[in-house]
């Protein structure tokens, strides 16, 4: 029997993982992708936003703030990129200064530094900021990181301290008994005492499995493009002043290793599972960004791709017991700032358990976990020294991002390593530059069937039938 089951492998369920992995706990996370953060996690804007947009007295506002506050030491101790680079919200005329002030406002209430420029200033440190901006609220210590790397981190050493992570493991069905939870899944059949519903868009069919949610799921799309590392046309995150309707906005976003995102719109879907892009999408993109920016080269774009926003009827997170059904705990309505708060909300989730399940800290648990080698990051004579006595650092795999395969081999081998393309993507980022894989791809397709064991034949892109080649046709 299990103490906790967590349903869902994002930033949310991975987090939450990662706590509760010090304490003296048998957890299970169950995840119906083939790898971790294959949701919303895996496509987002990637802002770890300080707290001055949520509604006052929202448990968004709450969240966020507390959140964020954590970030850069959660990074540090496991090893993840994270870069302040600080978010301007431009304000076009008289109208949007009024509601910069509510920002302001809200900044000053929650103890978010910032400063207040005018248009010009701004532009002296921002020149492609367009000449209708006329005031900005720059949050300075707004930083972006790369979220899935921040979400396998914590798997990977929550998984160090015990945790259970089954991929390919959808749950299909939850049954209440007097004393626990049976869930069903294609991996076989999991008790619980204790579940946390992390489903993201999917968290409706979950909660449904227990009790009719009195909220319903409503996805929204967005879109970006990512524009290549040498066409950089912003230092700073810049924000068009947010609205109810439309959220923030279209955003430009500089990210942790030098691409720029823009996007995203704001689109709901019927389909939760629908994230490809679209003409119309990216047609709303490029016309918003316009806006609050003068010259954007969209002719330097290497790849667009689409999230999807686990929103719902509920306009706040929703993170409680659900009533009426003890131990069963929703983390659901996590859309943005989700991974910005995912820290505060993992520490609610574990304040609800506490209140009826005894946590004893576990004096052998590493909450860190094994620094990646980023050949990239060290000096020429540290390379040297790696690749004399490993020579697997010395062969570039990926050319674009020069990613070894020392560092493939690394990502493979470690815990909750990769087993697809896209996850060596995600973890060493071969394929993340100008070719987007084109020419590392076939290589990285050997590795992994050489490390795997398997024939080149049965390596997947991504899911378990995204198989890339389909026969052998050599005479
Ligand atoms: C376009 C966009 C921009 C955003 N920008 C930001 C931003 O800049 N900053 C910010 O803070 N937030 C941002 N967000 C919000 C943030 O990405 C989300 O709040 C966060 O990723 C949600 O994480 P999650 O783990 O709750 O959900 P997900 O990442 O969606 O994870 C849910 C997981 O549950 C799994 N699952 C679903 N059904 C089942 C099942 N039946 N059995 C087992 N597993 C299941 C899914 O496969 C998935 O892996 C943005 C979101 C989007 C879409």
């Amino acid at each position: 029997m299990y103490d906790i089951v967590i349903i869902g492998a994002g930033i949310t369920g991975s987090m939450l993982s990662w706590k509760l992995s010090r304490y003296q706990l048998k957890v299970a996370v169950l995840e119906k992708e083939n790898d971790i953060a294959e949701g919303a996690t895996m496509a987002n804007s990637a802002v770890v936003h300080v707290g001055y947009d949520p509604e006052d007295g929202s448990l968004k506002a709450e969240l966020n703030v507390k959140g964020a506050q954590q970030y850069e030491a959660i990074c540090k101790q496991l090893h993840c990129t994270y870069k302040t680079v600080g978010a301007y919200i431009a304000a076009c005329g008289a109208e949007e200064e009024q509601q910069l002030l509510v920002l302001k406002g809200r900044a000053d209430a929650r103890g978010i530094p910032y400063r207040l420029l005018t248009g010009d200033e701004a532009r002296a440190e921002e020149p492609n900021l367009s000449e209708n901006v006329t005031q900005v609220l720059d949050f300075y210590t707004t930083a972006v990181i790369y979220p899935w790397e921040v979400a396998i981190a914590c798997m990977e050493s929550a998984c160090q301290n015990g945790t259970e992570l089954f991929l390919n493991a959808p749950c299909l069905n939850i049954n209440k008994h007097e004393d626990c939870y049976v869930i069903e899944t294609p991996k076989g059949i999991f008790r619980t005492r204790y579940v946390v519903n992390a489903a993201g868009v999917h968290a409706e069919e979950i909660h449904n499995m227990i009790a009719k949610a009195d909220w319903h799921a409503t996805p929204r799309k967005g879109e970006y493009y990512v524009l290549d590392q040498d066409a950089q046309p912003i230092r700073h995150i810049i924000f068009p002043v947010p609205s109810k309707e439309k959220g923030k906005g279209v955003l430009a976003i500089p990210t942790v290793y030098g691409n720029t995102l823009i996007g995203p719109n704001s689109d709901f879907l019927d389909d939760p599972d629908d994230n490809g892009t679209t003409v119309e999408g990216l047609a709303y993109v490029r016309t918003n960004i316009s806006k609050t920016l003068k010259n954007i080269p969209l002719n330097r774009s290497i790849r667009t791709f689409a999230g999807i926003r686990p929103t719902t009827t509920c306009p706040d997170f929703i993170v409680e017991e659900v009533a009426g059904t003890p131990h069963f705990i929703d983390a659901v309505s996590i859309e943005s700032p989700g991974l910005a708060s995912s820290p505060a909300i993992a520490d609610r989730i574990i304040s609800i358990l506490a209140e009826t399940l005894k946590l004893t800290e576990n004096p052998d648990a590493d909450m860190s976990r094994r620094k990646p080698v980023v050949l990239a990051d060290m000096t020429p004579e540290e390379r040297n020294a790696l690749i004399a006595k490993e020579p697997a650092y010395g062969k570039i795999i990926c050319r674009c991002e020069q990613i070894s395969e020392g560092e493939i081999l690394d990502c493979i081998r470690r815990p909750c390593g990769a087993k697809t393309v896209k996850g060596i993507k995600k973890r060493a980022r071969p394929g993340m530059g100008r070719c987007q894989g084109g020419f590392c791809e076939p290589k990285i397709v050997h590795i992994l069937a050489a490390e795997l064991g398997i024939s080149p034949l049965d390596v997947v892109y991504d899911s378990e039938k995204s198989n890339i080649l389909e026969s052998e046709n050599r005479l």
